[in-house]
């Protein structure tokens, strides 16, 4: 069984990803687990394999190891497909024609049970003759789980039970490529991974991979969610916030020992000063002494200047 760091090969890793990565290994390791990468490279516009490649050196340079060849999102449509295929075999699938526009519209009037931000629903129920009218106007169709409101609560490892309502999840978007959600569930359990760590930005998307894990009849991983770093001003951590990609903390005097060092000591695994190692990190990995708090850098010099954040 493994645990895995899945980027998207989209740009540099920050400081962010680089503590979640970091997690992510030690974990694994402390854990006796497998460790993998995965590159989430679904959306061939914004995915690049200099980005792939200059995250796998980060990676490296930072002490993690991987076992066997980086799986790609972007080689596996086919199996993508066979789990949208078994979930329509249940009815579990529905076409959906609406542009952005009119999810925006739809989502932003007054709909009764359907929370905020929600797909309203539009599209489950559609005739036949409706949906041949939609495509006889050209418009591409996506693919939507037909959740049918199912709430699911999922524990997490950080933050304990996190419950929430199922929406109708794209499934395949339509321009032909499969959805985030669906891909990250059917590569998860095919690849054997039991523990998943990543940015608690994807907590809330939690309960909508469990329902396509249990519709899917696939395992539920171990799930840590670690807190994310923030920027200077407060909103998560980004390019504009000054030097955050380990290229740039380099090229500023920093050794990728020293964002180890402080990945350990921001996540209240050693103590202030004390330059943890990867391998002490392993050595010593303790999930109960993690600190769940975000942590805020100063742009001008992040690895010294940091604050947890009460939540
Ligand atoms: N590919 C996602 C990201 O870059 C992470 C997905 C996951 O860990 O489940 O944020």
């Amino acid at each position: 069984m493994s645990g895995r760091f899945a980027p998207s090969p989209t740009g540099a890793l920050h400081l962010g990803n680089l503590r979640t990565a970091i997690l992510a290994a030690a974990s694994a390791r402390a854990g006796g687990r497998g460790f993998l990468v995965r590159m989430e490279d679904l959306d061939r516009v914004t995915a690049r394999p200099e980005h792939e490649a200059g995250q796998l050196a980060d990676l490296a340079a930072l002490g993690i190891t991987w076992a066997g060849p980086v799986v790609r999102q972007s080689e596996r449509f086919d199996r993508y497909e066979a789990a949208i295929a078994r979930l329509a075999a249940d009815g579990r699938v529905y076409e959906c024609y609406c542009t952005r526009r009119e999810i925006r519209e739809a989502a932003s009037a007054p709909h009764g049970a359907v929370p905020d931000g929600f797909y309203p629903g539009t599209c489950r129920t559609l005739t036949a003759a409706q949906r041949a009218a939609h495509r006889r106007e050209g418009r591409p169709a996506a693919l939507r789980l037909d959740a049918g409101g199912m709430e699911v609560a999922v524990h997490d490892e950080c933050f304990g039970e996190y419950r929430g309502v199922v929406d109708d999840v794209v499934l395949r978007r339509n321009d032909g490529v499969p959805a985030y959600n669906l891909a990250v569930v059917v590569d998860d359990a095919a690849q054997g991974v039991d523990e998943v760590c990543r940015g608690d930005d994807l907590l809330e998307s939690s309960p909508r991979q469990a329902a396509l894990q249990q519709l899917l009849g696939l395992p539920t991983p171990r799930w840590i969610h670690l807190p994310l770093v923030l920027g200077p001003d407060g909103s998560r951590l980004a390019k504009r916030h000054g030097a955050v990609t380990l290229g740039e903390l380099v090229a500023g005097g920093y050794r990728p020992a020293d964002v180890v060092a402080w990945a350990a000591e921001t996540m209240g695994l050693s103590d202030p000063g004390e330059s943890c190692t990867f391998e002490g990190l392993v050595a010593r990995f303790d999930l109960a002494r993690l600190d769940r708090r975000a942590v805020r850098v100063d742009g001008t010099d992040p690895l010294r200047t940091w604050q947890h954040v009460e939540p």
